[in-house]
């Protein structure tokens, strides 16, 4: 196993001030387990003076309106851009990614920055609607959105910057303020970022932020006015149920265990080499990961094969700026407990483990890319989200089949089909999920044009495309009368002659058919 490693040169970012005194937690690099930074923990107060501070700023940050806000979001793209490798390399240490992993982040935001600083108006600019009635045309409507004016997002170890200024994004095109908790496992790359918008961009005084573990996640959920939260199911339950208590608005993106459908129509070569990628991208800390393939079973032996020996030529390692290895560390170490407890149920339940299956040995966080074959909803590497290198396979006798055994999970994120176009599209419309790709995988998620969420206890709410952004604000109707006459028809007082003509007119414009519409 090749195990070069990207060693952190750079100074721990830290937050503006501390929060419990004196408490601090370690920022561990999961490929060698040395510890790269230490970080002051920041506690509620802190949380509520962070919150406090940029609430201060947001109207004026809205009252640039889309163009001002666009500058300098612009101004962050090409920051990020220029450092796009001191980025990568703090992020591959605190995550153990590969270098195109880490690298390839960066290049989603600023893909992000660009589509909504284009768009943001066309979603959530004012709105002019015509009346549906002829009696309500008299009446000008419009409808402005406004932002939630401080959003909380909370975010995961897996995708550190994705998933947390990836939300931002819109948020702050939308005219939120924002503040961030990153994941105390991965809280550096996203800490210098914010550091910069400060210091070297020079960016208003609307983005954020806070660091600790879940109770400082806790104490900003207590302080905003609209979560927006990705992490396990088991968190995001209680994130909701906290936020109840102030009825704040929660957009919740969670675990998932996603099927792939190999039909027998399927490209074989295309659909071994989509799974072996959808599977162990990011060591299969994906969300959207394929967890389970459902193969038909006249090409299942073949199928099964392939994709072993495919995944026999996968070297795992840490690479750097030139690129090496395809599969890297495990981030978070409680995670690989989790895959060793899984492939263990399987074996025991009768799976066949063809590659891997053995925890690497230290220092750091090493599983190797496993197939499990013969795999059936007894096990929990089926039934459960495993969040790791292990990609469990299933026979199935017809594409029917498969479709009932990938909705039969409490999961539904995403869900892949792999066979002829037209047969494969078919089969992807029945799929219980939030997204399908049509011989394809992961790939929804760079298509930033169509909603990405989850279904059953995948989520609530979605990002990308309209839905993206519109979460951040709030609908305000502007009805706005044309004449100002002294008085309408309907207020005070309600006379006799009144009622006979409001009777007429309405029955005129409300009933069909000419008869009736007279009276007659
Ligand atoms: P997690 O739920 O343990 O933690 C997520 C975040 O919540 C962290 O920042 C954590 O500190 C914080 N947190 C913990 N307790 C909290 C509380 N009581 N109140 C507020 N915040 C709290 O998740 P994780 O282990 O970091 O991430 C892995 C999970 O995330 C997996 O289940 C994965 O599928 C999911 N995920 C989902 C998506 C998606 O878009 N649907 C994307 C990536 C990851």
């Amino acid at each position: 196993m090749a195990t070069t490693q990207t060693s952190s040169t750079h100074a721990a970012p830290t937050t503006n001030g501390a929060g419990a005194p004196g408490e601090s937690f370690e920022v561990v690099n999961p490929a060698d387990d040395s510890v790269i930074a230490t970080l002051p923990l920041d506690g509620p107060e802190r949380v509520a003076e962070v919150v406090a501070g940029v609430r201060a700023n947001q109207p004026a940050w809205e009252a640039l309106g889309f163009k001002g806000r666009r500058r300098w979001l612009d101004k962050l793209r090409d920051w990020m851009l220029d450092h796009s490798d001191e980025i990568a390399d703090l992020m591959q240490a605190e995550t153990g990614k590969v270098r195109a992993e880490a690298a390839g982040e960066m290049v989603y935001l600023t893909d992000l920055i660009n589509f909504y600083g284009r768009r943001a108006k066309r979603f959530i600019g004012d709105e002019k609607v015509p009346a549906h009635s002829p009696l309500m045309k008299v009446k000008k409507l419009r409808v402005q959105y406004r932002p939630f004016p401080v959003a909380g997002i909370i975010s995961p170890w897996n995708f550190p910057l994705i998933l947390s200024i990836g939300d931002a994004i819109p948020a702050l095109m939308a005219g939120c303020a924002v503040v961030i908790k990153p994941s105390e496992i991965t809280p550096l790359a996203l800490g210098r970022i914010l550091l910069a918008w400060k210091e070297e961009i020079g960016g208003p005084d609307v983005f954020e932020i806070v660091n600790g573990r879940g109770e400082t996640g806790s104490a900003l959920v207590d302080q905003v006015d609209f979560v927006q939260f990705t992490g396990s199911d088991r968190t995001g339950r209680k994130v909701m149920a906290q936020a109840a208590e102030r009825l704040t608005p929660v957009s919740l993106e969670l675990g998932g265990n996603d099927p792939m459908i190999v039909l027998r129509s399927a490209d074989m070569e295309r659909s071994v080499n989509a799974a072996t990628w959808g599977a162990f991208q990011n060591s299969g800390q994906v969300c959207m990961s394929v967890e389970r393939l459902y193969v038909e079973e006249p090409i299942y032996d073949e199928f099964v094969q392939r994709l072993t020996d495919e995944v026999g030529t996968l070297r795992q390692g840490i690479d750097g700026a030139e690129y090496g290895s395809e599969v890297g560390a495990m981030t978070f170490p409680p995670q690989i407990d989790l895959v060793e407890k899984h492939v263990a149920d399987a074996r025991e339940r009768g799976a066949r483990v063809l590659t891997g299956g053995e925890r690497g040995p230290g220092p750091g966080d090493w599983y190797p890319p496993t197939v499990i074959a013969d795999a059936d909803h007894s096990m929990e590497v089926v039934k459960e989200e495993t969040f790791g290198p292990v990609v469990a396979v299933i026979k199935v006798r017809d594409a029917d089949e498969a479709v009932r055994m990938a909705n039969d999970s409490r999961h539904g994120l995403t869900g892949y089909v792999f066979g002829k176009t037209r047969e494969a599209t078919e089969v992807a419309r029945r799929l219980e999920a939030g997204a399908a790709c049509v011989n394809d995988v992961l790939i929804n998620f760079l298509a930033s044009d169509v909603p990405m969420g989850g279904w059953k206890d995948s989520g609530i709410g979605f990002r990308h495309g309209e839905y993206g952004i519109k979460k951040f604000v709030r609908p305000e109707s502007l009805v706005i009368n044309r004449f100002n006459q002294k008085r309408e028809p309907i207020y005070f007082p309600y006379t006799e002659k009144r009622r006979r003509t409001l009777r007429r007119v309405t029955t005129f414009f409300n009933a069909r058919g000419l008869k009736r519409r007279l009276g007659r």
